[in-house]
């Protein structure tokens, strides 16, 4: 009889089995040391501001019984959208601060890191750090595929159409895994174009099928174009593109051009300017 039951029960009956056969979720005096703990993160996850929420909304989304529904309401709220330079289409996510940026200030990055645009934005405010911060403790606890599903029910829900995805106007992809894991999202996500920008050229970008790659380590050749900082538009070569948000003084935006975001543009040219890297 339990086996007849199982069987045709409806998927959210299963799922409610499924979270009421689990252990008891962690109480909120063990999450330190569950979520986000302070020795596996470069910076003091203690002082990010809203630290404790945050570690209950994890802890609550994982024990949901609709996990990606739970996950849908925490991604969207660290998903961001336009400014000056994207178009409303463009979902923005990051895997860390630009403080934080595995490149801020190496040989891979083409600006000094006192010239980082989204860097001196985190010293100059208060709250893009504790948010970029936060963003990395959520893509340190999610998977793949709850990303994507959650991705897609927070998109659905939006008034306004969403395209594309762009990983990164801050921070940079630290690993291997950090690769894999978006391509996995890409894949799952067919109906958005999935793009970066990366300057993590000792890693290996050759089995990445699914997103677009702008190298901005241009002195490595990897994913499917350079993106190259000059100082002026006289030294974009005839087989480059001056991106049209520098040409046009800043009318055709990101998602009106899609030269970064497809396979299909050659390398891209951007103009130097102060504390702009991207
Ligand atoms: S080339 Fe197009 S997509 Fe790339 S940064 Fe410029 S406007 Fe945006």
């Amino acid at each position: 009889m339990q086996s007849y039951l199982h069987t045709f029960s409806s998927g959210n009956d299963r799922a409610k089995a499924i979270a009421i056969s689990r252990s008891d979720p962690p109480a909120d005096s063990e999450l330190p040391g569950i979520i986000a703990p302070n020795e596996h993160y470069s910076f003091d996850t203690e002082s990010v501001d809203g630290i404790s929420q945050l570690r209950r909304r994890i802890r609550d989304a994982e024990y949901a019984v609709d996990r990606v529904e739970a996950w849908s309401f925490l991604l969207g709220d660290y998903i961001t959208y336009r400014n000056e330079k994207f178009t409303s289409e463009i979902a923005t996510f990051n895997m860390s601060s630009a403080t934080d940026c595995v490149n801020l200030g190496t040989r891979m990055c083409q600006v000094e890191s006192s010239s980082c645009f989204a860097a001196r934005n985190e010293r100059d405010f208060p709250y893009p750090i504790h948010h970029r911060r936060k963003q990395e403790i959520l893509w340190n606890h999610i998977d793949p595929v709850t990303w994507a599903k959650a991705f897609r029910r927070h998109a659905d829900r939006k008034d306004n159409s969403v395209t594309t995805i762009r990983f990164n106007e801050a921070g940079d992809f630290k690993t291997q895994h950090d690769i894999w894991r978006v391509d996995e999202i890409a894949r799952r996500l067919p109906n958005y174009n999935v793009f970066t920008y990366s300057a993590s050229s000792y890693l290996n970008w050759d089995s990445v099928e699914h997103f677009t790659v702008n190298a901005s380590d241009t002195d490595h050749d990897y994913g499917d174009r350079h993106y190259k900082v000059v100082d002026d538009k006289s030294e974009v070569p005839d087989d480059g593109v001056l991106c049209p948000y520098d040409r046009t003084d800043g009318k055709i935006h990101c998602g009106e051009c899609v030269a970064c975001i497809t396979d299909h543009a050659p390398d891209v040219y951007v103009e130097k300017f102060e504390g702009s890297n991207r």
